[in-house]
Formats: structure tokens, sequence, C-alpha cells
């Protein structure tokens, strides 16, 4: 086979679904997997419905997930004139006809058809007219009479439509306009399309889309039609079943790794493997091992993959995206805050990036602000004899690593004789205000030398400041 082309063709009337990304997912993969081109296309014919804003967080949304395009984005309503010609050569070629039927004789055709139990359907009025006129006319294709149009699909087998079921179906509107089965056709075909993997809700749109390939004589692509996602109660996934954007999870603290890697088990896997890198996924994605049952939308397995994501990926790949939630809490590290260390105290207790910016926040807020109930149990005056020649100590470590710090908790603890649970949890409410924290060397290690010993003062003068009064 020639490169693989795929392609990603949303219509912008709304935000970009998870079951949409998953589309864009599967498409984006197999183009990377096989080395082919992804393209993308914005469906966005119907003007009454399509925005500038939709068009827009689409595309964010596709950057946040970092499935980027090697075409594109082409919009259909910029393509009006090829969709013009491919109408006329149908037209030329007999494959489609003007019809000059009003709406109120489509509805009386229809209520009869229905009346002698028969589908709703144009009744051919016009079929055979051979009218040359375009004004106020709309254009039919002329579906084959008998036989049937059959849907080589690579998840589903084949599935057969019998001609008859199909009704003459509008190309282009009165007003001149592509209808959009005419365009999705037109526009993967003239974009040399040759794999399609899309929602299964567009298999009977298919049929239609073939005939228009085979009147122009133009190989056909592979379709692939993959089962919709559900949710819980095992109906399609809408808003009822929680978040449904892309952005919301974006803004809930989700890695895009994390999502890609829960979406693409929505439909596809390898073996019983749950979790992949995107690199991994870019070399074992395929077509094969596509599903034929629908997936199952679980916000708690996605939670618990975005946890694991945030463990193992390299905290230099979180800093950036943990900034925004800092900046939201109002929170800007320094030059000098070494985000990378702070990170990897947080990594392996966080299940979003906000309860990772949650237990970030005591790093960076100075002076510290004692939780009442922590200060009065542990910063206490006996506190002050460990406290004092600890942080004359830990004031001369020249190497601030983890491993180094516990010296002069020891050298204290054999002086003064306390154990180290004593010692350890009036120093993490010194450094952080309250009772819960990364573990204790981790932490101050991460805290730095300057930040450790101001707070350690800090707590020195508060404890006698407390006596004093
Ligand atoms: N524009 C269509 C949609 O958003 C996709 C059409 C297609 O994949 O052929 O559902």
């Amino acid at each position: 086979m020639d490169q693989i082309i795929t392609r990603f063709p949303p219509s912008p009337t709304g935000y970009l679904h998870v079951g949409g990304a998953r589309t864009a997912l599967f498409n984006w993969l197999y183009a990377r997997n096989q080395g082919g081109k992804f393209i993308l296309r914005i469906e966005d014919t119907d003007t009454e419905r399509s925005t500038k804003e939709s068009v827009d967080a689409i595309l964010s949304s596709l950057e946040w997930l970092e499935i980027d395009w090697d075409e594109g984005p082409f919009f259909q309503s910029q393509r009006f004139d090829i969709y013009k010609e491919y109408i006329q050569k149908l037209v030329d070629s007999g494959h489609a006809y003007y019809c000059t039927c009003s709406p109120e004789d489509i509805e009386a055709m229809r209520k009869k058809a229905m009346e002698s139990g028969g589908k709703p359907k144009y009744d051919g009025t016009c079929r055979e007219k051979n009218m040359k006129t375009t004004k106020n006319a709309a254009i039919r294709f002329k579906v084959p009479l008998s036989g049937t149009t059959v849907l080589p699909d690579i998840i589903k087998g084949n599935i057969v439509f019998q001609n008859t079921e199909l009704d003459d179906f509008i190309i282009a509107r009165s007003d001149g306009t592509p209808t959009y089965n005419l365009a999705v056709a037109i526009d993967d075909m003239t974009m040399n399309i040759n794999t399609v993997i899309r929602g299964d809700d567009h298999v009977n749109n298919t049929p239609k889309q073939i005939l228009i390939y085979k009147a122009l004589k133009h190989e056909l692509p592979r379709y692939g039609h993959v089962p919709m996602v559900l949710g819980s109660d095992r109906t399609r996934l809408s808003k009822r079943h929680g978040a449904m954007s892309v952005t919301e999870y974006r803004d809930m603290g989700y890695l895009p790794d994390a999502v890609i890697n829960y979406l693409v088990r929505l439909g596809w896997s390898h073996g019983d493997q749950e979790f992949f890198t995107r690199d991994e996924l870019i070399q074992k994605f395929n077509i094969e091992n596509i599903g034929r049952s629908a997936g199952v939308f679980d916000v708690n397995k996605l939670m618990a993959l975005n946890a694991n994501h945030i463990q193992t990926a390299e905290p230099r790949k979180i800093t950036p995206r943990l900034m925004p939630f800092l900046t939201q809490k109002n929170c800007h590290p320094e030059q000098t805050d070494d985000l990378e260390a702070i990170i990897k105290t947080l990594n392996q207790r966080s299940k979003t990036l906000i309860e990772m910016a949650d237990g970030a926040l005591f790093y960076f807020k100075e002076p510290v602000e004692y939780d009442e109930k922590a200060a009065q149990k542990f910063l206490s005056t006996e506190f002050l004899d460990i406290l004092v020649p600890l942080v004359e100590r830990i004031e001369k470590l020249t190497d601030f690593s983890e491993k180094n710090l516990e010296n002069p908790f020891k050298e204290v603890m054999d002086i003064t004789g306390v154990k180290f649970g004593k010692i350890a949890q009036p120093v993490r409410v010194a450094l952080t205000g309250g009772t819960v924290s990364p573990g204790i060397f981790e932490m101050i290690a991460a805290l730095g030398k300057k930040k450790t010993v101001s707070r350690l003062r800090q707590a020195e003068s508060y404890i006698k400041n407390r006596v004093k009064s």
C-alpha cells in the first residue's frame, strides 16, 4: 500500500469531547505507527452551527493532547469551488440530476410512502427529467434502483446495504451549497485519504460516500468504524456521565499522556497491558486490535492511570504542566526554587496536578503559616533544645543532599538523646506549617538550605515569643 494517509475531520459545533478525541487519536497513532500522514480538516459547512470558538477549542485540545497534524487545518467552507466542480462532474456523467420538487412536494411523498408502509423516501419524480437548469434546483444523486452497496469495514466486516433502501440523496442544495456526504467524499478523495477510522455513528453515511466514489471511478479508502464510547450505564456517553470535554480533563489536572493512554484502551488492546507511554503506543498501535465491542468510560480508571503517569513521568516534563496550577493558587515559584526536586517529593502521592499543586504550596509560602493545633502541640519550649543545635549544624552543611542531611539529625539525637520520631514531627511543622508532608529528608533537600534555615529560625523566634508572652 502507498503511504498511509488518515484524517480527523471534526465539525466545529462544540468542544472536542472524549469520543472525538479517541477518533483523532486512533487516526493519529495509526499514521505515526505507519510513518504516514495525518490530516486535520474542519467540517464547517453547517454555517449556522459552526463557530470560531469551537474551532479554537478543538485545535487547542488537540495541541494539549500533543496530537499533531501534518497538513491542515483545511476548512470545508473554503473548498466550495472544488465541491462544485465534482457536483458538475456527477451531473455530466449522469450520476446526479436536478430536482425542482418543493419541500411541500417532498413532505407529501414521504407521507404517502409511510402510509403505504414504506420508508419515507424521495419518489424519483425528477430522476429521469434530465433537467439542465440550476435555478432553485437541488441536485440529487442517482442511487442504483437495484443491487447492493457493500461497505468492506476493516473492523466490523462487510456491511451490506440494499440500494432500494437508500434515498436519492441530495448532494447540492438549491442554493448551490454541497451537503455533508458529498463534501466528505470529495475531501477524502482529493486529499488522498486511504484510511478512514471513525465512530460507527457514521456507518449509515458510508454507502452514500461509497456511491459517490464509485460514480467518480475512484478507489475506496479503507473504512473502519469504531463502536461508540459508552457511559457506566452502557448508554452512549454524554454529559450525564461526567466531564466530556478534553479541556475539562486538562483543567482537572490530568496529563495528556494519561488521557491518551486511557482513551486508546477504550477500543484497542495489546494483550492485557493497561499502561502505555506515548512512544509505546506509537510503536504498538495497529488496526487489527481495535475491538468490536464498545468501551465503557470510567473516570476512576482514568484517574488511576493519571496517578501512574504522574509517578513515572520525568519531573522536568511535569514542571511546565504544573506551573499553571501553581499560578492559579497564587503561587509564583522563584528562579532559585528547585521545581524538579519538589515534584520528585510529590509525584508518588498525587493523583492529579491539582493535588500536586496543593501539596507543593508550602514550599513557596513565606513566612510559614502554622496550623494552630500543630504549632501548639509541636513547637514547644522543649523543642528549642533540639532546634537550636540542629539549625546550627544545618547551616554549616555545604552538600545539601538528602543523604548528607541525615548527619545533623544524627548528631543532635546523639547529644540530646532524643529519638528521631520526636524530632521529625516538630521539624515538619516548623518547615511546612502542618503535620503532613513528603518524607522529611527529601522535603528538606527540595526546600533548599536558605529556606530551611530561615524557616527553622522562624520557628525558633515563634517559640521564644510565645514563652515571653
Ligand atoms: N465531521 C464528522 C463529525 O464530526 C466526521 C465525519 C467523518 O469522520 O467522516 O462527526
